[in-house]
């Protein structure tokens, strides 16, 4: 599986993605919003020599949140711990995760919406009071027993706030929505891992990588490396404008940075379903798709471009969609 959009690392890339992740919030780009207020809660913990509130992250894959945890941590100067919603099994998982951690440690749970519903409960008297009430015994001479947590801060994220618990949700006191990344931000970012990777770009092809990243850094990155194997193999390792663009198309991601996949959803809805409404799973059964990855990898950049909306009555395909595609504006659609 070779797509350069798809949510999951290849593992040939991991190595490489760790020295692509900003260490410190100064080298972490654009999100300012985000990065403004954190540096001040931030700032605030340490004067206070508190843990940091519980932080909830939220966005579209590859946006950066597992590098904010990161950084968080690095800038608190305390450790990290990492895991994900659906690797902790049983509530004794996360006891063992939370006893084993130091005061002011940061827990990063990631995809923190896929949490089993009893170990959910588990973190809720863990987030609130820094406790853990375990049970000791069975049937009649059952009890529970309340152990003390250190204070520590739990640092969630998410591709969809709207799936977590309402119980859950409220108990972060930071709730930050990372957003697209504009493409200087994502030149800027391209930039920055050629250097690091020994790739000599220039600013017309690093812009025109960051033209088609859908907004988001780790695709900006793997197109680089990608656009570096075409440099290395057919060029003379310099990555020229020409060199880029031809790349690029060549891997199939359009001006837009649109794939295969985009382009196979879009024309389903417009040939079959007349451009919409139609239903979510619909449109996944029609193209062999998970729902899911329709929902949170494809869709959201879909929306943000104005090329799909959501109505109560399903999804349709704006008349943008069918410019882009050469295809004519229906008349209903205002074409
Ligand atoms: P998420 O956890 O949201 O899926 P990641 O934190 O894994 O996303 O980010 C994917 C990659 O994108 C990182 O390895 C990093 O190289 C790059 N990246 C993300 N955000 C930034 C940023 N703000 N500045 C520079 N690089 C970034």
């Amino acid at each position: 599986d070779d797509r350069i959009i798809s949510a999951n690392l290849m593992m040939e890339d991991q190595a490489v993605e760790y020295s692509l992740r900003p260490r410190y919030l100064s080298e972490y780009i654009g999100q300012s919003q985000v990065k403004e207020n954190l540096k001040v809660f931030i700032e605030a913990a340490k004067l206070r020599k508190e843990a940091l509130d519980h932080v909830l992250l939220y966005g579209p894959p590859g946006l950066g949140k597992t590098t904010l945890s990161n950084i968080i941590a690095n800038e608190l100067g305390v450790n990290l711990r990492t895991t994900s919603g659906p690797a902790i099994e049983r509530p004794g998982d996360l006891a063992a995760l939370l006893t084993n951690l130091q005061e002011g440690d940061v827990l990063f749970i990631d995809e923190i919406h896929r949490l089993h519903r009893t170990v959910e409960e588990v973190l809720y008297p863990a987030m609130e009071d820094f406790a853990l009430d375990i049970m000791i015994g069975k049937g009649p001479s059952a009890r529970s027993v309340r152990l003390d947590l250190p204070p520590f801060t739990l640092i969630g994220a998410t591709t969809r706030a709207g799936l977590l618990s309402a119980p859950l949700r409220d108990r972060f006191g930071v709730v930050s929505r990372l957003e697209f990344y504009s493409t200087d931000d994502l030149a800027f970012i391209v930039s920055r891992a050629s250097e690091i990777l020994g790739v000599s770009i220039i600013g017309e092809a690093a812009q025109e990588i960051a033209m088609r990243s859908r907004g988001t850094p780790r695709i900006a990155n793997r197109l680089l490396k990608r656009v570096r194997d075409f440099a290395q193999v057919r060029g003379d390792g310099i990555v020229t404008h020409e060199l880029a663009r031809s790349a690029l198309s060549l891997i199939q991601v359009d001006p837009l940075g649109l794939d295969s996949i985009d382009h196979k959803m879009l024309r389903a809805m417009i040939t079959i379903y007349r451009g919409g409404p139609v239903g979510l799973d619909t449109i996944a059964a029609t193209i062999g798709e998970e729902g899911q990855t329709i929902e949170d990898v494809y869709e959201p950049y879909l929306m943000q471009i104005g090329f799909l909306q959501r109505t109560p009555r399903g999804r349709m395909v704006t008349p943008l969609a069918y410019r882009h595609l050469g295809l004519p504006v229906p008349e209903e659609k205002g074409g």
